[in-house]
């Protein structure tokens, strides 16, 4: 609540401000109050030189970034593609389990069926009638056809396993080489983390600092910049009269204000605080 008042009460004052000094072509998000006076503390030019520097620390660290480039990613996707495989490949070295199980049964049954028949021929020495013979040759015959079926369920179970035998040696062998890899990749990754950690950390802390010395106004509207840019970049210096962020012309009156250094000017095309070069190179100096 406290901060949309604080919000308004600034648009206000900006559009106020855009009025008076009648530049409506220049984004007044950027421009802060005392923009357009060489205010006793800082003076625009300061300012600019001050995001320069950030800006210039900021590349560094996204050059470190893209030196990293899509390992991080390809890292994940390993790690990702590899903990899949392993799950299938459980779940098969479980369904073989239970099917040598059920192999094993299919075995027992036919055991226990010859069993019985070898009991039913005995029983057919000492029959007293007729009947009784053709109920044991039923019997007889009816444990053939157990055994018979056991031994197709026996084929096919012990079919299905040594498919699956060959699937979780395949399995094995491409988790073998994706774990090969990975850790390739993560050697690799670490490696650059390491030859870069402590550059990248000077100039995250080297960032810090320069932010400090920057109004808050001002640091908001480069951060938001530099998110919407697809190259990083929030600060931009004139580069044979175009924007050196997309490159579009800046008319010549622009041009003129920007060397001026009396107040913040932004690319009225893509947003990008423009700076002149002498600056930047002021600000290269510096860092
Ligand atoms: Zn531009």
């Amino acid at each position: 609540m406290a901060k949309e008042t604080t919000t308004k009460k600034t648009t206000t004052k900006k559009s106020t401000k855009a009025k008076e000094v009648a530049t409506p072509e220049v984004a007044t998000t950027v421009a802060s109050p005392e923009a357009n006076v060489s205010s006793a503390d800082r003076t625009v030019a300061d300012k600019l030189i001050a995001l320069s520097r950030l800006q210039e620390t900021f590349t560094k660290i996204d050059h470190i970034k893209t030196l990293r480039g899509e390992l991080p990613l390809e890292v994940q996707d390993l790690e990702d593609e590899i903990e899949g495989m392993e799950t299938r490949l459980k779940h098969l070295e479980e369904d073989n389990k239970r099917q040598v199980q059920a192999v094993a049964t299919e075995k027992a049954k036919i055991q226990k069926a010859e069993e019985r028949i070898e009991e039913y021929k005995e029983q057919l020495n000492n029959v007293k009638n007729n009947r009784e013979y053709d109920n044991l040759s039923k019997e007889i015959e009816f444990q053939g056809l157990e055994i018979e079926l056991s031994q197709k369920r026996i084929a096919e179970g012990t079919t299905e396993i040594q498919h699956r035998k060959e699937r979780i040696a395949t399995l094995k062998e491409t988790i073998g080489e994706r774990r090969v890899d990975l850790e390739a990749k993560q050697e690799e990754l670490a490696r650059i983390k390491g030859e870069t950690k402590q550059e990248e950390e000077s100039l995250r802390a080297e960032a810090i600092r320069l932010e400090e010395g920057i109004e808050e106004r001002l640091l908001h509207a480069f951060t938001r910049i530099r998110e919407g840019a697809r190259n990083g970049l929030a600060v931009v210096p004139i580069d044979r009269d175009a924007c050196g962020g997309c490159f579009n012309k800046i008319p010549p009156q622009r041009q003129v204000d920007l060397k001026l250094h009396k107040k913040i000017i932004v690319c009225e095309y893509c947003g990008r605080i423009l700076v002149d070069p002498e600056l930047v190179e002021e600000a290269h100096q510096h860092n």
